[in-house]
């Protein structure tokens, strides 16, 4: 997903309530590893495209905004810091219709499915210049995807709206296209540049508090500014943080992993 910037929101942002205490070698293991995924994809993309390789990710292009997100705490702590109290306000009404998806989803194609289509998209998107909002905290997965096909593929529904004839046809144009992984048209390198992320998040986690946390983006960046959830997660304490998100009112194990 790639979206034009926007002025950073740092540590500390103008219009927040929310004073996030001292989780500061989580949230750098976390800001490092953007910093080091941007240079590696950037040199990346460069040969790819001396090679032929076509990157249709644009400014405005926001069809992939609407997919759901997983998340380390350790990142939704960097886009929690960053918002404004009105912006996490969006972001925790998003969060009460993912986990109300949840409860009631029958398996995990219908989650996806109606996340994309109900649930909608991401309250950070701007609606009205196609931008996010929040570039420069955007998660992992909002820097690591991009598609070599172009963006009408990356639509809810694409799939599902294709004859057999028009799967057959994608099947063979992802096939051809460089840069796949034969089955999916999203660039399968850029992907993968990214796993260094995740595992210093997680190392970060178990460093700093004992425990990892894992999640919906919206829930975990919701629960990153609740007191009494990250209270439970500094003492290492899983069973409580568990509980402080029942509390909130955030808790199912489709969007929330702890331990
Ligand atoms: S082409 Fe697809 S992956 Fe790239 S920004 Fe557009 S919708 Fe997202
Ligand atoms: S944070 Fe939201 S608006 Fe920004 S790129 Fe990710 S999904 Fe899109």
């Amino acid at each position: 997903m790639t979206r034009p910037p926007t002025p950073p929101g740092d540590f500390r942002t103008a219009g927040s309530t929310f004073h996030p205490p001292r989780y500061t070698r989580v949230t750098e293991a976390v800001r490092r590893g953007y910093d080091a995924y941007a240079r590696r994809a950037r040199a990346w993309t460069v040969g790819y495209q001396e090679r032929g390789g076509r990157v249709h990710c644009g400014a405005g292009c926001v069809a992939c905004c609407n997919m759901p997100i997983r998340v380390s705490l350790a990142e939704a702590l960097v886009t929690a810091q960053a918002l404004t109290d009105e912006e996490a306000a969006r972001v925790e009404a998003h969060a009460r219709r993912v986990i109300q998806n949840a409860r009631t989803a029958p398996d995990d194609d219908v989650y996806v499915e109606r996340h994309r289509r109900e649930v909608g998209f991401c309250p950070l998107l701007d609606r009205s210049t196609g931008g996010c909002s929040r570039y420069d905290v955007r998660p992992t997965r909002c820097r690591d995807t991009f598609s070599a096909l172009p963006a009408r593929y990356c639509e809810a529904g694409a799939w599902e709206n294709m004859n057999r004839r028009e799967r057959d046809a994608y099947r063979r144009e992802v096939a051809r296209t460089p840069g796949t992984d034969g089955e999916l048209h999203f660039i399968a390198p850029l992907e993968h540049l990214s796993e260094p992320i995740w595992a210093s998040a997680a190392k970060a986690m178990r460093t700093e508090w004992g425990l990892e946390a894992w999640g919906d983006f919206w829930v975990l960046t919701t629960l990153a500014r609740d007191p009494a959830f990250m209270a439970s997660v500094e003492r290492g304490d899983a069973r409580g943080a568990w509980r402080a998100a029942r509390a909130a009112g955030l808790a199912h194990p489709t969007v929330l992993e702890l331990g």
